[in-house]
């Protein structure tokens, strides 16, 4: 029994876990999922993709409660309950990363503009343990880091 990633090689875990994207060392057009094999700016030709962690913190750009059961890999289990889930615009890159919102987060509470940090959480738990993935969750107010 222990933990699993939703999707293996998406994110990384432990103190300060991030989403494991890929950045093109001619152009740095980041990408995520990690796309290696090619740069995904049409423009570019270059095919030295390196992989990158991305930022760990973002803006809220637009949210949403979720009353449905989302495909895949937004497994909900059968523990389904409705969640919110934040489309946020990452500091570094200014790509927008859809994902659930932490446990325990109230819709009602999010703002377009929030800043949020990337955690990893629990999604749901079969015979083989907990299977985990990325949930955005709101940076309290006046905290610094
Ligand atoms: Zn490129």
């Amino acid at each position: 029994m222990g933990s699993r990633p939703v999707v293996e090689g998406w994110f990384s875990e432990g103190e300060e876990p991030a989403l494991t994207g890929s950045r093109c060392t001619q152009c740095g057009t980041f990408a995520f999922p990690k796309q290696l094999a090619f740069c995904s700016n049409p423009h570019c030709d270059c095919d030295e993709i390196e992989e990158a962690s991305l930022s760990r913190r973002g803006t809220i750009w637009s949210y949403t409660n979720s009353m449905y059961k989302p495909p895949h890999p937004y497994v909900a289990g059968d523990d389904f309950k409705p969640y919110a889930l934040a489309a946020v615009e990452l500091e570094h890159e200014k790509m927008v990363i859809v994902g659930q919102v932490a446990a325990g987060v109230a819709y009602e509470s999010l703002a377009v503009g929030d800043e949020v940090e990337l955690v990893i959480e629990r999604l749901f738990s079969d015979d083989d343990g907990d299977v985990v993935t990325w949930k955005w969750r709101p940076v309290a107010e006046g905290a610094s880091s």
